[in-house]
């Protein structure tokens, strides 16, 4: 048996309105006057100077913004990289993403792609980055994925949606400043929340587990109901948690696996473009039988903030539409491995699978 060896990121900063160190933390890390610093902002924050009027620009350093109205695709990420390239003399001293998870992977992976060679598409998958990255930093506005602490990008691709997993995709820095995450709409929070509580769920009860992975799940969890459920915190209070469990939520995968909800998300991702919160929301609410505890306390939690969930989005499927769907879901075998154990083919079927998105 050999243990993996994992990379984590090296330096972190916490607090509300740490967002404001970001000057002095880059400008060691400034190659020379001809590398700028990189950021790739969500356009949401576009106009809004209480965010822009903090992030330091000098000599050619620039602000990308980007929507996230669209997960991030590999076409996308070679898109950014090639002009970057085009436009300076030199590659940059660092890249620095501040918004969701949408941007946060386009961050990692044009900071990989900037010095590995070919096309975005080829590195999905685990392992296959050959060099280190340019210097990256995460600065999450929005709370839940754990983008900001993994170890992967995840990328749609022509033939599959799947994340470049790689010692070298972990941030260099992450800022933690949980202020940033004020305005996020309530739907969206939500939706955001549950990935991570989702997280929880799918590593809590996967085969995979250790105590590693439980030590970080648990505490994400109580987290998670304490914040979703209980619903006693002041708005900083919840701010500054949700943000903590969105981490532990992603140390807790790290040395595990998500499962069936994050698999067949991907499915809906792909064919249909559902993000991944809502997507894994819409799965979710129809896996009592894999995770009859956590969906009986997701749907409380659905009740209690009365989100609606879209209703029906495979009913009108073909069978070939079925099919790609099912592909995709099929494919990520470690997270059926971990929800179900080494023989999960006998339960998993195709038709299983379609029976399943019908419901949806
Ligand atoms: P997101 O980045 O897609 O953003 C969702 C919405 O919230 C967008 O409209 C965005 O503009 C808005 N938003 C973000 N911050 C805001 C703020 N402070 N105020 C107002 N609006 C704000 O959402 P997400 O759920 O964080 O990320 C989803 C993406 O993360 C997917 O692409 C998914 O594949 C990826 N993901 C990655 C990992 C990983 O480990 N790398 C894990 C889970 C999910
Ligand atoms: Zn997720």
């Amino acid at each position: 048996m050999t243990y993996k060896n994992f990379p984590m990121v090296s330096k972190v900063v916490f607090g509300r309105g740490s967002f404001n160190q970001l000057g002095d933390i880059l400008s060691p890390k400034r190659l020379n006057v001809k590398a700028p610093f990189i950021y790739i902002v969500d356009d949401v924050f576009q106009g809004n100077s209480w965010v822009t009027s903090r992030i330091p620009l000098a000599y050619d350093d620039k602000i990308y913004y980007i929507s996230a109205n669209e997960e991030p695709k590999t076409s996308q990420v070679d898109d950014l990289v090639e002009e970057i390239i085009l436009n300076y003399k030199a590659l940059p001293s660092g890249i620095i993403g501040i918004g969701g998870g949408t941007i946060l992977d386009l961050a990692k992976a044009v900071s990989i792609m900037l010095t590995n060679e070919g096309e975005s598409k080829n590195y999905q998958g685990w392992d296959l980055v050959k060099s280190p990255a340019i210097y990256h930093v995460g600065i999450p506005t929005i709370s839940g994925t754990g983008a900001e602490v993994s170890r992967t990008t995840v990328l749609t691709g022509p033939e599959k949606k799947l994340g470049i997993n790689s010692d070298f995709t972990p941030f260099d820095q992450v800022v933690l400043d949980p202020e940033l995450t004020k305005d996020v709409p309530v739907d969206q929070w939500f939706y955001t929340g549950m990935d991570c509580y989702i997280h929880c769920i799918e590593s809590l009860n996967g085969t995979f587990l250790n105590a590693f992975s439980k030590s970080y799940g648990e505490k994400a969890y109580d987290l998670c109901v304490e914040l979703f459920l209980d619903n006693n915190l002041t708005e900083e209070e919840a701010q500054d948690k949700l943000m903590m469990a969105s981490w532990h939520g992603g140390m807790s995968i790290a040395y595990s696996q998500v499962g069936v909800a994050h698999a067949m998300s991907y499915g809906l991702g792909y064919l249909l473009g559902t993000k991944h919160g809502i997507g894994n929301c819409i799965v979710f609410d129809h896996l009592e039988e894999f995770y009859p505890d956590g969906v009986k306390l997701f749907k409380k939690m659905k009740d209690k903030h009365q989100i609606k969930l879209p209703q029906g989005i495979c009913s009108k499927l073909s069978d070939k539409e079925f099919d790609i769907m099912i592909d995709v879901a099929l494919s990520l075998e470690p997270l059926w491995e971990n929800a179900l154990g080494k023989h999960w083919q006998k339960t998993i079927t195709r038709s299983k699978l379609k029976e399943l998105y019908l419901k949806m």
